[in-house]
C-alpha cells in the first residue's frame, strides 16, 4: 500500500486540516531526479499535500512539526523487516532539502558543507536543488572518538574524489586497535543514506575480508546500527545458492535493496566473481587489505574487475617485503596513481632501496630519499595512518623490552656442530646468496627449534639428520625428552622464572606467543609441571568456541597462560585479562609479531602492560629479528614519513643467518654502532621523544639490572638475560 493512502496517513490529513482536501496527486515513488528539480512554480501549482511544498521560511510551528513527524522514516509493520532508514514510502520528501540530520546539534559529524552563499546569493537559490549538509548519523557520531571522526572524514573526501581529482579509493592504514571497522561502517552507513545532492550516494557495498572475519563485520554492524541495515553475510552454502543470494544481491537496482551491503570472504569472492562483477556496486571494502599485496593473483584479478570506482582498502600494515607490493596496494584503490609497475620501479623502487643499502654512496642515499619525498607526496593524499601512540590517552603505559637470552651450554655445542657441519657448509656453497631452497630453510627451522630448546631437535639427533650427524653425543647421558628440563634451554629458563615470579608476586596474567607448535606443546607440558591453569588456542578451534575460551581467560578468575601460536594470527582476538605477553621467537614477518602484541595492550586494557620479546643471543634468531627491523624501518619510512629511520642493516649482514656470533651480549646492539654505550653502559639516556614505536637505537640499552621498570624482570634477569632493549610507550600523566 502507498504511504500516502494508509489509513494513518488518510486520518492524520484530515485530522491536521492542513489544506484543502483534495484527493492526493498520484506521484512516483522513486523520486526521479527530474521530478525533485521541477521548478518551485510548477510545483507549488499542483495541489500540495499539507502544504508541504511551501517554503520552509513560511511554515508555522504546526506546519514544521508536521513535516518533522513525516519526514521520520516508516516503519513496515512485518516481522523481520529491518529496511528502516529515512526515505518513506510513498511521500515524497518534503519541498526544500535539508540535511538528513542536524548539522547545528553539538557534537555533529559533517563531512561534507555547501558552499557559502551570500545574502544575495541566499535569495535566489533554488530550495529544492541546492546542496545540503552530509552529517553523520548521531546515533555513530556520539561514539566516535576525535581520531575516528577525522578518519572518517579523510575517507569520505577519498571516495568522493575531494581530495585526489578522479580517484575515489583510499588507503585506511590505522595500527591494531583504532577502531578501522567502525570508521568503515559510519562511512557505509553515510554513503547508503546521504549525499549533498539529498539521496543516497550509494545503493550498495561490498565488504570481502578473510573468511573468518565475515560473521564478525555483520555483529559489528549489528552491533553499531541495530535494526538499521541488514547485510548479506556469506556463509557457507552450495555454490548455487551462493551463486543465487549474489544474483539478488547484484541485480536489485532502481530501489533500495533489502540487503545494502554484502559480506564475503575473499576465496569465495575469486570463486563467484562472475556474478559480482556482472553488475555495479557503489563502494568495495577490502579487510585485512594486505592481501592484495600482489598484483599477480588471482584474488587480486578478480577484485580488479569489480565494477565499483570507490575503493576503501583496511590495512593495519600497508607494507611488509618490499615497495612494489605496496604499489599493488596504491594501485588497487587508485589505479595509475603511481603509473604503471614499471614505472613505478624506475622511477621510486629501484632508487629508494639503493639509497636505504648501508653500503650506499651519499648521491644514492641522497636520490633515495628524493624520490621517497616524491612518492610519499603523491601517495599520502590518499592513505591516513595513525599509530597507536594515540592511543596513549586511552591506555595504561606499556613497557616494551627485547631481551637477549644467553643459549645453554648445551644449545651453544649443537648450535656449534650443526653450522660446522659438512651437510649444512656444502648446502650453504651451494646456494651461493641466491634464493633460499627448501633446504636452508629446514635447516633455518631446525636451528630455531634448536634455539627454543634442544629436545626440540632431539629426534633429529638421534636419527643423525643433516646437520645433527655428530650432535647426540652432546645431550647428557640417559636423557629423557619426555621429561621437560627447562634449564636445558636459555630462553625456556627465563621464561620458567618469570612466570614464577609473576605469579608469585602478582594477580597478572600472561600470554604466551610462540611460532611452532612443538614449542606451545612445550609450554603445556611447563604449566603441567608447575600446576599453572592455562588455556590453549588452537586453529582448529571454531570461531564460536574461541569466543568462549577467550571469554573465560578475561574473566578475573580465568586461566593463568593464554597460549597462541603466532601463525593462528588471532585477528581481532581481545585478551585484555592479561596485561604481561611473551613473544618466545620472532616471526620473520613484523605483522604477526605486532598483531601479537595488540591482544594486550589495547581498548579496555586497566593495568601497565609489559612485552617480552626474547631472542637467543647471537643466534639466528637476532638476525631475524634485524631483518624484521630493517623491514619495519621501510614501513614506518613510507608510511608515518618518518625521515631519519637510521640505515643500520646492510643485505650482506641479512645474509649472514647461520653463524653463531660467539661473546657477544647482544649482536643486533652490536651492529647498531650505538653512540650512546660505552664499555655495555648506557652514558646517555634516549632521546626525550622517543618511545618504543622508536627505533631500537632510541630505546634503552641495559647490559645489567640496573634501571629496568619492570621489577620481575630485575629478579629474573641473571638466569640468563645478557642484554635488554627496553622502553615505554608514553609517560603516564600523573593525576592528583
Ligand atoms: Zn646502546
Amino acid at each position: 500500500m502507498r504511504r500516502c493512502q494508509a489509513p494513518s496517513q488518510v486520518a492524520r490529513r484530515e485530522e491536521g486540516g492542513g489544506g484543502p482536501s483534495t484527493p492526493p496527486v498520484k506521484r512516483r515513488c522513486g523520486g526521479r531526479v527530474e521530478e525533485e528539480r521541477a521548478p518551485l512554480a510548477a510545483v507549488q501549482a499542483r495541489a500540495p499535500i499539507i502544504a508541504s511544498c511551501a517554503p520552509l521560511a513560511s511554515l508555522s510551528p504546526h506546519e514544521a512539526l508536521i513535516r518533522s513527524l513525516l519526514n521520520k522514516p516508516f516503519r513496515v509493520p512485518l516481522p523481520g523487516y529491518t529496511g528502516g532508514g529515512a526515505r518513506s514510502l510513498g511521500v515524497r520528501r518534503s519541498g526544500a532539502r535539508r540535511a538528513l540530520h542536524d548539522p547545528t546539534e553539538e557534537g555533529a559529524l559533517v563531512l561534507h558543507l555547501p558552499p557559502a552563499l551570500t545574502a544575495e546569493e541566499r535569495l535566489r537559490v533554488n530550495p529544492l536543488t541546492a546542496e545540503v549538509e552530509v552529517v553523520v548519523d548521531p546515533l555513530l557520531s556520539r561514539v566516535l572518538r576525535p581520531h575516528q571522526r577525522e578518519g572518517v572524514k579523510f575517507m569520505y573526501d577519498c571516495v568522493t574524489g575531494a581530495r585526489v581529482e578522479g580517484h575515489h579509493g583510499c588507503i585506511m592504514a590505522d595500527e591494531m586497535g583504532l577502531g578501522k571497522t567502525l570508521q568503515c561502517i559510519a562511512l557505509l552507513w553515510t554513503l547508503l543514506r546521504q549525499s549533498p545532492d539529498c539521496k543516497p550516494l550509494i545503493d550498495k557495498a561490498v565488504v570481502v575480508c578473510p573468511s573468518s572475519l565475515v560473521r564478525n563485520w555483520s555483529n559489528e554492524i549489528h552491533k553499531w546500527l541495530p535494526g538499521k541495515l541488514s547485510p548479506l553475510a556469506m556463509e557457507g552454502g552450495t555454490k548455487e545458492q551462493i551463486d543465487r543470494d549474489l544474483r539478488g544481491f547484484i541485480n536489485t537496482f532502481g530501489r533500495r535493496p533489502h540487503n545494502q551491503i554484502l559480506i564475503i570472504s575473499y576465496e569465495t569472492f575469486r570463486l563467484h566473481s562472475g556474478v559480482i562483477n556482472s553488475g555495479e556496486v557503489g563502494l568495495l571494502l577490502c579487510d585485512e587489505g594486505h592481501r592484495l599485496k600482489n598484483s599477480e593473483n588471482q584474488t587480486y584479478s578478480a577484485l580488479m574487475g569489480i565494477r565499483c570506482p570507490r575503493r576503501v582498502l583496511l590495512s593495519g600494515t600497508p607494507i611488509q617485503n618490499d615497495l612494489l607490493e605496496y604499489f599493488s596496494l596504491i594501485n588497487f584503490v587508485n589505479a595509475g596513481l603511481l603509473g604503471s609497475a614499471a614505472e613505478f620501479r624506475k622511477r621510486f623502487e629501484n632508487p629508494i632501496l639503493r639509497g636505504r643499502d648501508a653500503d650506499a654512496t651519499e648521491a644514492a642515499v641522497q636520490a633515495g630519499q628524493a624520490a621517497m619525498a616524491a612518492m610519499a607526496e603523491i601517495v599520502n593524499r590518499s592513505i591516513i595512518r595513525r599509530t597507536q601512540a594515540l592511543l596513549s590517552k586511552y591506555l595504561p603505559v606499556k613497557v616494551e623490552q627485547v631481551l637477549c637470552c644467553r643459549l645453554s651450554p648445551l644449545q651453544a655445542a649443537i648450535y656449534d656442530s650443526f653450522c660446522s657441519s659438512d651437510s649444512i657448509r656444502r648446502a650453504l656453497r651451494a646456494e651461493g646468496g641466491a634464493k633460499m631452497t627448501s633446504s636452508s630453510l629446514a635447516a633455518i627451522t631446525s636451528l630455531k627449534k634448536l634455539v627454543n630448546h634442544p629436545d626440540l631437535v632431539h629426534p633429529a639427533c638421534r636419527e643423525g639428520k643433516e646437520g645433527f650427524e655428530s650432535s647426540m653425543q652432546h645431550f647428557p647421558a640417559g636423557h629423557d625428552p619426555a621429561r621437560l628440563r627447562p634449564e636445558l634451554s636459555g630462553k625456556l629458563a627465563v621464561l620458567d622464572c618469570l612466570l614464577a615470579v609473576v605469579k608469585s608476586t602478582s594477580d597478572d596474567k600472561v600470554v604466551l606467543v610462540s611460532n611452532y607448535t612443538q614449542t606451545l606443546n612445550m609450554f603445556e607440558s611447563l604449566c603441567r609441571t608447575r600446576n599453572y591453569p592455562h588455556v590453549r588456542l588452537d586453529g582448529s578451534m571454531t570461531i564460536k568456541k574461541r569466543a568462549k575460551v577467550v571469554d573465560e581467560f578475561n574473566r578475573p578468575a580465568g586461566a593463568f597462560i593464554f597460549m597462541l601460536s603466532s601463525k593462528a594470527g588471532g585477528c581481532g582476538l581481545n585478551l585484555i585479562g592479561a596485561n604481561r605477553l611473551v613473544m618466545f621467537d620472532p616471526d620473520w614477518n613484523p605483522a604477526n609479531d605486532e598483531q601479537a602484541m595488540a591482544r594486550v595492550w589495547r581498548d579496555g586494557q586497566k593495568k601497565q602492560c609489559y612485552i617480552y620479546r626474547m631472542l637467543a643471543v647471537g643466534t639466528i634468531e637476532e638476525k631475524i629479528f634485524q631483518r624484521q627491523t630493517h623491514k619495519k624501518a621501510l614501513s614506518s619510512c613510507v608510511v608515518d614519513q618518518e625521515e631519519d629511520v637510521e640505515r643500520h642493516f646492510s643485505l650482506s649482514d641479512l645474509r649472514d643467518l647461520f653463524k653463531l656470533e660467539k661473546g657477544t651480549t647482544s649482536d643486533t646492539h652490536d651492529k647498531l654502532r650505538c653512540p650512546r654505550c660505552v664499555a655495555g653502559v648506557q652514558v646517555r639516556p634516549p632521546p626525550d621523544n622517543s618511545d618504543c614505536n622508536s627505533d631500537l637505537s632510541a630505546w634503552h640499552h641495559a647490559t645489567t639490572k640496573k634501571g629496568l621498570q619492570d621489577m620481575a624482570l630485575k629478579q629474573v634477569w641473571d638466569v640468563g638475560v645478557c642484554f635488554a632493549f627496553h622502553h615505554v610507550s608514553h609517560q603516564q600523566i600523573t593525576t592528583v
